[in-house]
């Protein structure tokens, strides 16, 4: 499996970029699906983001099953990842977290969190709100099934990133490179938001139309977008790890 080494490499990346830039902390995840199997994905076991290695990466069936003999701990909510994998094919890679700055939004819904920032674009226009009570009544507020990811996937339906009331978000994208920069604006568009309603008066948000210019512009290896893996990669002390597009170290 040599030639899933830079995939395996980027997901490590990904765990490291996500807990520098308190994405994610002892809790959160990021998967990737299998480039050449659909129907399974990679993800760490249970362990913080921040601690991830090569290593300790396991491979899944979308139903949250690994493939092989495990024995250590998995995350308890590694269904999240199996159940948009199966929803949406064209998503190669997922996060889920807990971020502060975005809770508000998923408890009330008279301020929707939308794109208000030139960076928060890649919400997209609309956000969708999951509430695991409305299916699943009184519950510890994890979702630790396949049912419970499904009826999430169901909710976050083509968007790009769902909230989840009371715990945290989920997000989908075509690549690691555009789920980590997601999921990195997400609480800084969140933050932006909320002082902004602070300070009163009417939010202007994103048109659509401006959504859309921004996101012509960034293609999962566009310059710009790789430019900002680079930079949180080397933040976060694996700048080591980086594989450029065209297989080249940096
Ligand atoms: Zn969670």
């Amino acid at each position: 499996m040599a030639h899933l080494d830079p995939l395996l490499n980027d997901l490590v990346i990904a765990n490291r970029i996500l807990a520098h830039e308190e994405v994610v902390d002892a809790y959160g995840h990021v998967s990737v699906r299998h480039p050449d199997r659909p129907d399974r994905f990679f993800l760490a076991r249970s362990l913080a983001p921040e601690l991830v290695t090569h290593d300790d990466i396991v491979e899944f069936t979308l139903d949250g099953q690994p493939v092989g003999q495990e024995s250590r701990a998995l995350y308890l909510e590694r269904f999240i990842h199996g159940g948009i994998f199966e929803a949406r094919p064209n998503v190669m890679a997922v996060v889920h977290a807990h971020a502060e700055d975005i809770l508000p939004f998923g408890i009330v819904s008279a301020t929707p969190l939308r794109p208000v920032i030139h960076s928060g674009s890649f919400l997209g226009a609309h956000v969708p709100i999951w509430d695991i009570a409305d299916k699943f009544g009184d519950t510890n507020l994890l979702v630790t099934n396949i049912e419970q990811a499904r009826d999430l996937a169901k909710c976050l339906a083509g968007w790009n990133v769902v909230l989840m009331r009371g715990h945290g978000f989920a997000a989908a994208a075509r690549s690691l490179i555009e789920v980590v920069r997601m999921a990195v604006f997400l609480p800084r568009n969140a933050r932006a938001l909320l002082k902004a309603h602070q300070l009163g008066g009417q939010i202007k948000y994103l048109s659509q139309g401006e959504i859309d210019a921004r996101n012509r512009g960034y293609g999962p290896y566009s310059t710009e977008t790789w430019r900002a893996w680079e930079y949180w990669a080397n933040k976060a002390g694996v700048g080591n790890l980086v594989t450029r597009p065209d297989g080249t170290k940096t």
